[in-house]
This record gives structure tokens, C-alpha cells and sequence, in this order.
């Protein structure tokens, strides 16, 4: 492998194979009810971006008993571990005493290794970041940031609702905490090539980032998306710009995500992203042609500045 996986790197951490558990909060997104914004970002579907998360009408305990019995139906002998995942929505968006007490419901259960929380940088005042520290001291927490991208006017478009120094201000904050950050980026922006997207994961990467998602642009049934004329990427492309991307990461980054996968019911494009296994076996083949390594990309650059006084000399 020439990136540092997140299945390796778990199972380094924890000494066993380590599964995430979609969970859900009641919680919206202050992009969605008024807010910030109304409809959210133009690419997500009002069933939220955790579209597998268990339905939030069920106790923790309870999405976490029954995520965990699909696993060890599936696999009944493996000694494992799980992360509670809290997916959907904005998962801090809402009152301090009720995520605490959500949160601790997860991380009190034996089999679960390590928190992880996915939210926007607008949705961390002190209150929840004191709260997230005080969980972090009981087992790990991992929280994750929907960035996409660092261009403002893709953001814009987007319907993104917070900017640049939003993001900057909270990864500094969670990190100052001993939280580790981990942020999502979208290929296939609208408006967006490739440069545009290098820049977008150098930005990330100038921030104390411990991981990385990198995802594709899906169109959602009954999103805004669907009603623009957006042409999403080809898989060729996709395959390029992502492996492609690996190179610009320095390698004590972990890679959570190289691809996801839509809920089939819901997409409409691109359909050949449906087949998740595919377009996996894809860039794994694409990283085994072209040998190609994370942080490669760096290397060279430090090289270059490194060796740029003697070649004046000379
Ligand atoms: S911030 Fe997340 S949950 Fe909120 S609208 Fe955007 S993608 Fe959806």
C-alpha cells in the first residue's frame, strides 16, 4: 500500500481490525433550518449527509446494538473493535446536555474504541469544544469537518454558509485541545479542475489535520444539484485526480476515504460511481501502474528549495 490507509492505521492504534458505526443525533444544520442557509449545501439530500446513519429515533444503544449485529453476522469469529460515528446532520448542533449525553452513551460501551463526530467549523463554540476535550480523555475523539474546498467562490456556490477563517479558527481550536481533525474534500466541484483542487488539499494540509476524505461529487435526487446542468466527472477522471491528489499529502496523514458511495436509491449521477468495488479496484490498480507514493509531490518540492542555493552557486 502507498498511502497510509485508515484500516492499517486503526488497526496499529487499537491491535484489531476496527469497524465505523453510522450513528445519528436528533440535530439539524444551521444550513439548513434558516440559520445560515436554507436547503443546505446544493449537494446534499434532506435525508442528510449520513444517508446510512441508523434512524435517530432509536436510543444510542440501540443503533450501536444493531449496527454491530450486521457486522458479527457478517464476520462471527473476527475479534474487532468499533468507532461510533455520528454522521448525519450537524452533529453539534444542539443543546450541550443532550450531545453529552449521546456522546457518552457511545463511548461507554466496551467494544467502542474511539469517538468520532462529523460537524461544521460554525458549530464548535467553547462549550462543545470543552465537552469534546473532556470525551477525549476517555478514548480518542476524531472530529470531522466538511470543508469540500478552499475556494471561496466554489463555496459560494455551493451554498456553503462559512468561510475560509471559520475553518482555519476551529481546526486550530480542536487541535489546541488534542482533538484530531479530520476533513472532507469533494472532487468534481462545479467550476473546479484539478489545479483547483491541489490548492484546495494544500490549504487542508496547512492546518494540524490528522486525516483526510476525499469524496466525489454525487447528484442526489431532490437536491439543487439535480436542477443545475452539472456534468460530474468521468470515473477515468475521478481515478486520476484522486491518486493524483495522494501525492500533495504528507504521509503522516491518514487517508480515511479515497472514494464513497451514494445512496443508490437516491443518485442519479454519476451511476458508474455506484459500483464502489470498481471504481476501488481502479485506483488501486492506477496506484500500482504509475508506483506513484503519498507526499511524493512534497518531496520534490522540499528537494527543489533545498537544493536551490548551490544551484545558484553553480
Ligand atoms: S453542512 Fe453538511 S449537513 Fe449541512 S447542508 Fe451542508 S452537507 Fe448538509
Amino acid at each position: 500500500m502507498n498511502y497510509r490507509h485508515l484500516n492499517g492505521y486503526l488497526r496499529e492504534r487499537f491491535g484489531k481490525k476496527i469497524y465505523k458505526l453510522s450513528l445519528s443525533t436528533p440535530f439539524t444544520c444551521p444550513n439548513r433550518d434558516g440559520t445560515k442557509g436554507r436547503g443546505g449545501c446544493i449537494f446534499c439530500s434532506a435525508s442528510g449527509s449520513g444517508n446510512f446513519a441508523a434512524e435517530s429515533r432509536f436510543s444510542v444503544a440501540d443503533q450501536l446494538r444493531s449496527a454491530k449485529e450486521r457486522i458479527k453476522k457478517k464476520l462471527p469469529q473476527e475479534d474487532c473493535g468499533f468507532i461510533a460515528y455520528f454522521q448525519s446532520f450537524t452533529s453539534t448542533y444542539g443543546p450541550v446536555s443532550l450531545q453529552e449525553k449521546l456522546f457518552r452513551e457511545a463511548i461507554e460501551d466496551p467494544e467502542v474504541v474511539a469517538l468520532s463526530v462529523a460537524t461544521r467549523p460554525d458549530c464548535l463554540p467553547e462549550e462543545v469544544l470543552d465537552l469534546l476535550e473532556r470525551l477525549s480523555r476517555i478514548k480518542p475523539v476524531f472530529v470531522e469537518l466538511g470543508l469540500q474546498t478552499s475556494c471561496e467562490k466554489t463555496a459560494q456556490r455551493i451554498n456553503r454558509c462559512y468561510d475560509n477563517e471559520e475553518f482555519t479558527r476551529a481546526v486550530n481550536a480542536l487541535a489546541a485541545r488534542g482533538l484530531e481533525v479530520v476533513v472532507h474534500l469533494i472532487l468534481g466541484l462545479p467550476g473546479e479542475d484539478h489545479e483547483t483542487e491541489i490548492s484546495s488539499l494544500r490549504f487542508v494540509t496547512s492546518h494540524p489535520v490528522s486525516g483526510i476524505k476525499f469524496h466525489l461529487l454525487h447528484v442526489l435526487r431532490g437536491t439543487a444539484l439535480a436542477a443545475t446542468d452539472y456534468v460530474p466527472l468521468t470515473q477515468e477522471e475521478y481515478v486520476f485526480r484522486v491518486t493524483d491528489l495522494l501525492r500533495y499529502v504528507p504521509e503522516n496523514v491518514v487517508i480515511h476515504r479515497l472514494t464513497g458511495d451514494g445512496d443508490k436509491k437516491e443518485l442519479i449521477a454519476p451511476l458508474w460511481s455506484a459500483d464502489k468495488k470498481r471504481v476501488l479496484n481502479a485506483i488501486t490498480r492506477r496506484l500500482r501502474e504509475t508506483g506513484l507514493r503519498q507526499g511524493e509531490a512534497l518531496d520534490l518540492y522540499m528537494l527543489t528549495r533545498d537544493d536551490m542555493p548551490s544551484l545558484r552557486l553553480g
